[in-house]
């Protein structure tokens, strides 16, 4: 392995330290000397390309990073807040062996995740209903 820059290393650190996938903004806030924004983006491609973190996007342009260390990857995503958890129940196996034999497909990996509105979110509305100002 390369040898990583102190920045570079700060950063995977604070994506393995974390149960839930972060964006650079989340990583932004964890750093502790503040560097350019676009240094963490950089760092985050970079890191990317080495394969030694992995990312998913939802249905924003947002990409949150995680670690390769940990599995499964299944996640749970607010479009609203755009919070993002983790959980670890796994429904695949069933949906894995049939895809194998319809599609002559080898599975070595997947990712899996929800996407709706937090209980945070879900009150907020409701909230805002109430008020009539929708
Ligand atoms: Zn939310
Ligand atoms: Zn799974």
């Amino acid at each position: 392995m390369k040898k990583l820059t102190p920045l570079r290393k700060s950063v995977i650190e604070i994506i393995e330290g974390s149960s839930s996938p972060l964006n650079a903004e989340n990583i932004y806030n964890e750093l502790e000397d503040k560097p350019d924004i676009s240094n963490v983006y950089r760092s985050l491609t970079f890191l990317e390309n080495e394969g030694l973190v992995r990312s998913v996007s939802f249905e924003c342009d947002t990409r949150f990073y995680f670690s390769t260390k940990r599995e499964p990857v299944h996640f749970i995503h607010c479009k609203k807040c755009h919070k993002t958890e983790s959980f670890y129940e796994c429904i695949a196996g069933d949906i894995e062996e049939r895809i194998k034999f319809r599609h002559d497909f080898t599975i070595t990996d997947h990712v899996f995740y929800f996407i709706g509105i937090c209980g945070e979110c879900r009150k907020e509305m409701a909230r805002k209903i109430e008020e009539g100002n929708v």
